[in-house]
């Protein structure tokens, strides 16, 4: 697809972010592009269009950029998944593990019904763990996760490993 050349050249890396040794993939860049910003919604809301998605359910931060715009074209609904005690009604939450400790992710009871088609949207997939993490929570709940789909695989860390299976829809791989 000769729309993805541009959508990478479009993601700016900065070394040494958050901290020494990580190359940030910062997708803000690609935001301020706008042929960039449409061509890479466009190729998700092809691929999903006529997959019978209930759901598009994006993690935060930067699954609220790219799920929203695609939940609109493919005509499912919306659901974000947040960092712990930013959701105001009963949430269901699940924990992961990161290089150095853990972290939590939550959703609304009731957002996602069982048996709901669902799509999980984040920008970046490293080790995997939060999208597993996002899974899982849709699982508990009933829901069906169809496939995952993200801008960018950091490829070299294996994170689809941990997805146990699930389909992953990737656009752009910095190894
Ligand atoms: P994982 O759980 O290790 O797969 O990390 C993925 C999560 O961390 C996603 O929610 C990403 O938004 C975030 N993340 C990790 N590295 C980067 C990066 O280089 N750029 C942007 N987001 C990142």
């Amino acid at each position: 697809d000769s729309r993805l050349t541009h959508i990478k050249d479009s993601i700016r890396s900065i070394p040494d972010f958050p901290k020494a040794g990580i190359i940030f993939r910062d997708v803000t860049t690609l935001l301020l592009d706008h042929k960039a910003f449409k061509d890479t919604i466009d190729i998700f809301v092809e691929r999903y269009k006529d997959m019978k998605i209930d759901v598009v359910v994006g993690i935060e931060a930067r699954g609220f950029i790219f799920g929203p715009p695609i939940a609109l074209a493919i005509g499912a609904k919306f659901v974000p998944q947040r960092k712990p005690r930013k959701l105001p009604g009963p949430v269901v939450s699940q924990e992961y593990s990161l290089e150095y400790g853990t972290d939590k992710i939550e959703m609304h009871v009731g957002a996602v019904q069982p048996g709901e088609r669902c799509l999980v949207v984040d920008d970046l997939i490293a080790t995997g763990g939060t999208l597993a993490a996002g899974i899982q929570l849709i699982e508990r709940v009933g829901g069906e996760v169809v496939e995952c789909a993200c801008l960018i695989e950091l490829s070299d860390l294996k994170g689809r490993d941990k997805l146990k299976g699930k389909p992953i829809f990737i656009l752009v791989d910095f190894e």
